[in-house]
């Protein structure tokens, strides 16, 4: 198994038709298909805890997550143009064309806001990366509705469009 690095995010590409001859867990397989968000996270961390604990890997360090990539699944093919609502949340290998490709923006994933009156600090999600503050600040009490963003507390990352 190889993790490869690039620009500090880790990632470990992984054949899914020899993962699953390989496998002793079938249910595993059948909720990967499933619940491919759910079991991607679950080999993530025991990934993690291999390279951390067994292994004594110092490149990962607590706060590394590791990323598997998927690939070689060609009972699910579809065309990129087939790639509708129906498919979120479900295993699927994509194959296509890509055309255009945007330039790299950079992308807010989180970031915290400050209450204009109390001054609480209050830790946003944006897992789509629609930004918006909290409704209301959640200190007992407060119920203030502005808050200020503290910029250097975002997480970025980049995103690009492509086309095809
Ligand atoms: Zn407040």
């Amino acid at each position: 198994m190889h993790v490869k690095e690039v620009d500090g995010t880790f990632s470990l590409p992984l054949d899914f038709l020899q993962f699953r001859k390989l496998s002793e867990l079938q249910e595993f397989c059948v909720i990967l298909e499933s619940k491919p968000k759910d079991a991607l996270l679950c080999m993530s961390a025991s990934l993690h805890k291999v390279f951390f604990e067994k292994l004594g890997d110092e490149s990962f360090d607590d706060f590394v997550k590791i990323n598997i990539r998927l690939h070689n699944y060609p009972e699910s093919v579809i065309a990129l143009k087939n790639l509708k609502a129906a498919y979120i949340d479900r295993l699927v290998y994509v194959r296509g064309t890509v055309v255009k490709v945007s330039t790299v923006k950079p992308l807010v994933m989180q970031m915290d806001f400050a209450c204009t009156k109390c001054g609480t600090s209050i830790t946003r999600d944006f897992p789509d990366g629609k930004f918006s503050p909290p409704p209301i600040c959640k200190l007992h009490g407060c119920k203030c509705r502005t808050f200020n963003p503290i910029r250097s507390t975002a997480r970025l990352i980049d995103f690009q469009k492509i086309r095809w």
